[in-house]
Parts: C-alpha cells; sequence; structure tokens
C-alpha cells in the first residue's frame, strides 16, 4: 500500500486509521448496496475533490471486528503497513480498496457502495469485501484507512475541452463523484458497463453529461467498451479521459485513446478496479506492473 514518495508527508501527519461502524446498509440498486458508517474516529475525516479512495480492513471468521495493529504515533505508514502484514494470514483482516461515495459532516458518516459482484451463490467466488456488504448490518465493525496521500491520484474532470468516462458497475461510485464535481456546462461522454438497465443510478451533475450505457456482465464482454468506444465519432476538442474498471479493459481503452485516436497520454487518468481470476490480495501480473510504469511515465 504505501508509496515512498508519500512517507514525508505521512510522517508528520497522524495515521488516518480509522476503526467504524455500520449505521445502516441498504440496497440502492438489486447488485448494489450503500453502507453507511460512522464511528469517533470519523472525526477530522476531509474530502479534498472527488474520487477519493479508502482501504478497508474486513475482520476474518470468528472475530468481531478487523484487529489492525495500533497506529505508530510517528506517523510512520510504512512501519505501520509492516506491521500489518506481519500479522498471521489467519487474523490479518483482508483489505480492499472502495470509494468514498459520500461524506456527512453533519451526521459523522461516509457512505460507500459495493457492488456486489456473484450471486451470492458462491461465497468463495465472489470475495471477503462482497460477501461482507451483502450481509452488513448496524454495529458490524470495519476499518478503514484513509483518504491519504500515500494512495491519492488527483483528478480534474474540468481539464480538457470535453471529458470522456468509462466505469464498469464497481467503478460507478467513484465515476458519480467524478461526474458531480463537473463544471458548470462541461461536456461529458460516459460510458457505463452495467449488467443491466437496473444498475444505473441519476447521475447529479452540472456538466452536459451524456450517458452511453454498456449492458452485459464486465468478466463476459469484456470488448464491449472498446468496440463501442472505437465506432463512436468523438467530440472535436481535447479531451480528458477518466477510465476505471475491470483492469484489462481499462488498458485496451486507454491503448485505443493514445494509440489510435491521439490522446495525450497525459490527459488520461485510468485505474485497473479488478483482474479477472485474481483477487485484491494477489501479485501484480507482468501487465499490471507495465500499467504502474506507463502510470509514472505519463507523470
Ligand atoms: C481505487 C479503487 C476504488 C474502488 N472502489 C470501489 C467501490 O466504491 N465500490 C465497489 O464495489 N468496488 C470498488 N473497487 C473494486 C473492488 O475493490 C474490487 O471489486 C475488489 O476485488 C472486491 O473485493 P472482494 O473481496 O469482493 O473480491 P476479491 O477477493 O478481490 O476477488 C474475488 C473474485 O471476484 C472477482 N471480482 C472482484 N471484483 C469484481 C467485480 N467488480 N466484478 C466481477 N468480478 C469481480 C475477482 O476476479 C476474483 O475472482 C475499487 C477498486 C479500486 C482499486
Amino acid at each position: 500500500m504505501p508509496r515512498a514518495e508519500a512517507e514525508s508527508e505521512a510522517e508528520t501527519e497522524p495515521l488516518p486509521l480509522r476503526h467504524l461502524r455500520v449505521v445502516t446498509s441498504r440496497h440502492i440498486t438489486p447488485r448494489t448496496r450503500r453502507v453507511t458508517l460512522g464511528g469517533p474516529s470519523l472525526d477530522g475525516f476531509v474530502l479534498t475533490g472527488p474520487d477519493q479512495q479508502v482501504k478497508l480492513f474486513f475482520p476474518r471468521p470468528g472475530q468481531a471486528g478487523p484487529l489492525l495493529p495500533a497506529p505508530d504515533p510517528s506517523g510512520d505508514l510504512t512501519r505501520w503497513y509492516g506491521a500489518y502484514a506481519a500479522l498471521p494470514e489467519t487474523e490479518r483482516p483482508w483489505m480492499r480498496s472502495y470509494t468514498v461515495r459520500a461524506h456527512d459532516p453533519a451526521a459523522g458518516t461516509v457512505d460507500i457502495d459495493f457492488f456486489l459482484h456473484g450471486d451470492g451463490s458462491d461465497s468463495a467466488a465472489e470475495g471477503p469485501a462482497t460477501r461482507w456488504a451483502r450481509s452488513a448490518r448496524p454495529g458490524d465493525a470495519v476499518g478503514m484507512f484513509g483518504p491519504s496521500a500515500a494512495f491519492a491520484m488527483p483528478v480534474d474532470p474540468g481539464a480538457g475541452d470535453w471529458t470522456l468516462l468509462y466505469a464498469d458497475a464497481c467503478a460507478l461510485p467513484a465515476l458519480a463523484t467524478v461526474v458531480a464535481a463537473l463544471p458548470p456546462g462541461q461536456r461529458a461522454v460516459a460510458y457505463l458497463q452495467v449488467p443491466d438497465p437496473a444498475e444505473l443510478q441519476p447521475l447529479p451533475t452540472a456538466g452536459d453529461l451524456t450517458v452511453r450505457p454498456l449492458y452485459g456482465d464486465a468478466s463476459a464482454v469484456g470488448t464491449r467498451a472498446l468496440d463501442a468506444l472505437r465506432a463512436d465519432p468523438l467530440p472535436g476538442g481535447r479531451p480528458y479521459a477518466w477510465l476505471a474498471g475491470e483492469a484489462s479493459t481499462v488498458r485496451a481503452l486507454r491503448r485505443h485513446l493514445v494509440e489510435e485516436r491521439g490522446v495525450d497520454r497525459r490527459s488520461v487518468h485510468f485505474a485497473g478496479y479488478w483482474r479477472h481470476r485474481l483477487t485484491q490480495d494477489d501479485a501484480p501480473t507482468s501487465e499490471d506492473l507495465a500499467e504502474a510504469r506507463g502510470r509514472l511515465a505519463a507523470g
């Protein structure tokens, strides 16, 4: 999790490690569950922009809450993460990345929207975060790290003449925050790959947004987004692109924009949110490492 360049900043701040409880949870679509989290450790919580990711920590079976090392008083992230990684695997909470969908400072809560991938019939295939969210009840405990400069990727949705967006169902919460931050009148086209129309959500925005829905499970129709984008004439002018979803799809879209459409690679913000048949615990593949190098090269 730690990024070396952020360490000096993190060292001067207490670590944003929070122990939270479920306040409410409810379905906002058939396959997306909104979990509202609260607790005194949200004091001082600030959102500095759209697309703010956090790391969530889920308890292992038999644990009332996630066992997390106490934050180091010096705020040393590397040392804290080392202590977390050194916990025996059977006790170490599962760590997964999620997006803060909303923050209500008056209520002292944050919302996280969980896309429930899988159909609930094979709990091993759906992963611990989805399993947890499917049955989250008021009072359930979860850990949160962030938001943090250690893994923030600043987004500027008004940076181009128009904005191109792609999200699959699990990236829709992040896309909703990006769309909400569009400058008034900013032209934007959003390709949304969701299983079916019931997974679409209202996307309030001051921008001039066109939604291009693409239906079908992202794991079954990985090339649909690329085909759609390739076939579409794009608006004129210099786009800013924001792409998030299944890693190989996002890479293919980015390649298309940069190599076939001549979009400046520095104007393409992209993030692989999940990988086919791999969990977030699995090591990076050679494609993941190449993606990280591409991101560094783009600045
Ligand atoms: C920066 C960032 C922000 C994110 N924000 C959100 C968010 O706000 N809401 C949200 O729902 N997700 C979000 N994700 C995606 C989420 O972290 C992954 O889907 C994660 O793998 C879910 O963990 P899990 O324990 O359920 O599954 P894992 O244990 O990681 O994986 C188990 C199996 O499920 C498959 N799988 C994992 N995710 C998906 C998926 N989305 N669709 C189909 N199959 C899948 C894997 O390939 C694997 O076979 C975000 C990811 C990143 C990197």
